[in-house]
This record gives C-alpha cells, structure tokens and sequence, in this order.
C-alpha cells in the first residue's frame, strides 16, 4: 500500500518536525490562556505503536501523539487532538471528559468529544479499527450504527428497555436493546 495522494506530491504531508511545531504552538497558546497546570507539561512522544487513539495525555505530564499522523495530510486532525489532550494536562486526567474538561478544551479550540473521528480517510486507514459494531436496536423497529469498538460490554449487553429501571435513548428514541456485529471472521482483503 503505497497510495501517493496529490497532497502528498505538493509536500503537504505531516513530518514528526511539523508535529513537534504544532505541539509547541498548541503548548505557548494553551499557556497564556490558562497559566496552571494539574499535570504541567513534561515532554512530547510521538509513538509508533499507537493506532488506537490519536494522543493521550499522562498525569506524570507527558503527552503522546500517534506517529500514524506522519505521511497524512491531517493537519486538523492533529491540532485538534493536540489541544484535546492539552486540556486534559491542564484539568487533570481524573476530571476525564467532564464539565472543566469541556470548557477547556473548547478554550483551546478543540471539538470536544470524547474519541476523535478522522475524516482524512489517509488518517483513518491507518488507525486500527476496533473487531465489532455497537448497533441499537430501537423500539420504533430502526436500527442505529453507534460505532466501532474494541470491547463488547456487559453494560450494552446485558440491556433491556425497562428492565431494572434501565433506558438509553438515541436521538429521541428509546433502546429496545443492544447487539455485537463480529468483524474477526471478516476478510481484511489486505
Ligand atoms: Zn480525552
């Protein structure tokens, strides 16, 4: 797979350089904004290993970004989880994607949701997809794709409308209940 996009010819590809700017870009403007720090900063990684998410943020300080970004053309998409997990540094990791974590990181610029989702498909295809799709099945008879995952929970799994006092609703709509689609024995087609 060695897929050269336009982009990719005219130079705009991300270099670990270009990361290392944006996260002392990110890291001076982030500063003034909000002068103290739960977890002040305390070193960048750009890991190779990581394909599951795109940073992470450490409460010893360090902040890691997915060296998947390099060769890509997602700019956005890393200034956008720079500043995610700059937020986290700032509110301290325990305050997870709470209220203090929200204000913060939309300060900064920052989409704030929980687990970002690339739309740079040179991004996307390199990132590991989790080997099942949440699906709910509502009670007006749809189904809704929520997303894909690593896990199946119990929490999902074991929910039935009603049930123990239990509801979840989906853009108005009740959950019937959730289910697993299985991609391990899928052709991966290389
Ligand atoms: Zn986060």
């Amino acid at each position: 797979m060695t897929t050269v996009s336009p982009a990719a010819e005219s130079g705009g590809v991300l270099t670990q350089a270009m990361i290392q700017v944006v996260v002392l870009r990110e890291l001076d403007r982030a500063l003034v904004l909000f002068p103290s720090w739960v977890h002040p900063f305390a070193g960048l990684e750009i890991s190779p290993r990581m394909r599951r998410s795109y940073g992470q943020a450490h409460a010893d300080g360090r902040l890691r970004i997915s060296a998947q970004f390099v060769g890509t053309t997602a700019l956005a998409d890393l200034e956008d989880t720079v500043r995610h997990e700059l937020a986290h540094l700032i509110v301290g990791v325990s305050a997870k994607h709470g209220r203090a974590w929200k204000q913060v990181a939309t300060a900064l610029g920052a989409t704030p949701r929980a687990a970002g989702r690339s739309t740079n498909g040179d991004l996307h295809g390199r990132m590991a997809d989790g080997p099942f799709t949440l699906v709910a099945e509502l009670l007006n008879g749809e189904e809704r794709v929520i997303r894909r995952v690593f896990r199946r929970s119990r929490r999902y799994r074991d929910y039935r409308y009603g049930e123990a006092g239990q509801r979840y609703r989906i853009g108005g709509e009740w959950v019937r209940r959730f289910r697993y689609i299985d991609h391990r024995a899928e052709s991966t087609g290389g």
